[in-house]
This record gives structure tokens, sequence and C-alpha cells, in this order.
């Protein structure tokens, strides 16, 4: 009978043990979930990309009057992320010489939880080139750039609902195709209240969604290659191969100046441009929403997403 009592309260022992293991967690540790890499809302950045390149936004030239649908757009967006704005809200009014025409940069922001006084800037063009004049063929700019400004958005979104440490500002620039107007404007001329020495960092988006030959590159690292980083942490995380170029003076091609992050390199603010190679689709009237993989641009998109937590991390 001794020996029964003494089995019984040995199995209630262990019984109890192992209910305290499972169910208050005991000494073992907790099972390591890595954490997703596609974290943007796909629906609302596809769906974005399909309406900035529908041929009544005209190819979004900066001057045009139709360039008011893609403030619209844009500016909803920002709303609807409850974004912060500087004193003169959303929209940077400039106007370009000397046949005087009126550009906007749609421009807002979120305080950072732990360094509110330093801000790593997210940026892309939303214009393009409008209409062919022979024949009345809208450039749709698909690919350059309502895939860059639709990433931004689902950025801006996602960054709302999971605070970053440091400021972030999202950027939709106007004037890029007439020589880098929009972003040139805001460098040299900041909002109240900023500082050059107050961004740390510019991560540059043009021309993400045709990586047809499964690539995207990262160019600045020729002058940056601190956030080496952002290339090597990412690479094998995603089907598309990251590439790291196209920035020194002997590369076949030099796209340091190429897009807005010259502007940003211009004031000696570290960047990544973040891009496909030009293809047969660039600058053509043929640069449209039904050429591309979708698969392809939502992971692109999403590693501009984990390059910008990669920065919020690491940027000290
Ligand atoms: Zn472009």
């Amino acid at each position: 009978m001794k020996h029964i009592l003494r089995f019984f309260m040995a199995f209630c022992c262990i019984a109890f043990l192992q209910f305290c293991q499972k169910n208050i967690g005991g000494t073992q540790n907790p099972p390591v979930v890595p954490p997703p890499f596609k974290i943007l809302d796909s629906a609302q950045m596809v769906s974005d990309m399909q309406q900035l390149s529908a041929d009544s936004f005209k190819g979004r030239k900066s001057d045009y009057a139709e360039i008011a649908l893609t403030h619209d757009l844009i500016q909803k967006r920002l709303r609807q992320a409850a974004l912060d704005s500087f004193a003169t809200g959303y929209f940077q009014n400039f106007t370009l010489l000397p046949n005087p025409t009126q550009h906007k940069n749609l421009i807002g922001f979120i305080k950072g939880t732990e360094k509110p006084n330093e801000y790593i800037v997210m940026g892309a063009h939303y214009d393009h080139v409008g209409v062919r004049t022979s024949d009345g063929n809208v450039y749709n700019g698909a690919d350059d750039n309502a895939s860059g400004v639709a990433a931004v958005l689902a950025a801006a979104k996602y960054f709302k609902a999971n605070p970053p440490k440091h400021s972030i500002i999202f950027a939709l620039w106007a004037a890029e195709e007439i020589g880098l107007q929009g972003s040139k404007y805001f460098t040299n001329n900041l909002p109240a209240g900023l500082t050059l020495a107050q961004i740390k960092f510019n991560l540059n988006l043009d021309m993400i969604a045709r990586s047809d030959n499964n690539k995207i590159w990262g160019c600045g690292l020729y002058h940056y290659p601190a956030y080496a980083y952002l290339i090597d942490s990412l690479q094998g995380k995603t089907n598309v191969q990251l590439f790291s170029g196209f920035d020194s003076p002997s590369s076949p091609q030099n796209w340091t100046n190429l897009s807005d992050q010259g502007s940003f390199h211009a004031k000696g603010i570290p960047f990544l441009y973040l891009g496909v190679e030009d293809h047969a689709d660039y600058h053509k009237v043929t640069d449209e929403f039904n050429k591309i993989s979708l698969t392809k641009y939502v992971e692109n998109a999403n590693i501009a997403a984990q390059m910008m937590l990669l920065l919020d991390r690491k940027i000290n």
C-alpha cells in the first residue's frame, strides 16, 4: 500500500510539473517566431499603383491640371494614416521659372518614440512625363514611379500602426522628371523647425516593380559603405535577388544623381536608392500596370519596408 501511495504521489508531482511547464512557462524558453517579412497592406498598395497609372491620371505630369487627381489620392492616404504635417500642411508648394509652373510636394511624418529629433526620409517621386503629343497616348508610368509612391504610402500606414524610434518623413516628390526639382526644393527649403543635420538618411524608391530578371538594385553603398547591412541582412529573405552598384564613377552607369536621392547626396546626407534596371518599357507609353508581376512588386515594396525597419533599429 505504501508503495502504491508513493507511486501515486510521484505521479502527481510529475503531472503537476508538466502542467506548470505547459501553462506557466516553467523553465522552457518560448519558441522564437521570426517576424513576418511581408508587413505592408498589399491590397491597398496594388490598388493605388493601378489607380495612379490609369489613363485618367494623364501620365502625372507635374504641371498638368489632372495632377490634382494624383494629389487627391496621396493626400487621402496621408490623412487615413493620420500622419503629422509640417506648418504648411501636407503640401509644400513651389514655382519653377522661367515660364512659371506650379508644383507641390506631399509630405507627412510620424514622430519617433525614442529619437523624435532624428529623421529618416522615405521618398518617391509621383510625377511622370504626361501624354504623347503626337497621338494622345498616355505615359502611364506604372513602374516609374507609381510603384514607389504606392509603396511609400503603404509604409506610412504600417509605421503609424507600429511606431518607429526615429521620426520618419514620408515624401512624395513633384517634378523629378524635369531635374529632381521637388526633392531639390525640399532640401533647399526645409519646413520650419527642421534642419539638414536632423536628416540622417534618405531611402528613395524609383521603379521598384519591374524586376523581370528577378533582380533589384541598391545604389549608394559606394558613397556610404556603412549601410551595407541594408542589402546583406535581407539577402535570401525573398525570391528577388538584391544587388549593390550603379553608384561609382567607374560603373557603366552611375545612378547616384539620377533620381531624388541626388538632392540628399548633394547635402552630404547618406542615401540608398532602390530600383530595377532600365527595361524595354522605360519612359515609353507601354510602362503599364498590366506589365507588372504583382508578386515581385509586393516583395520589392516589402524589401523597402524592411530596410526602413533596419535603419530605424541601427541608426544611432
Ligand atoms: Zn523615375
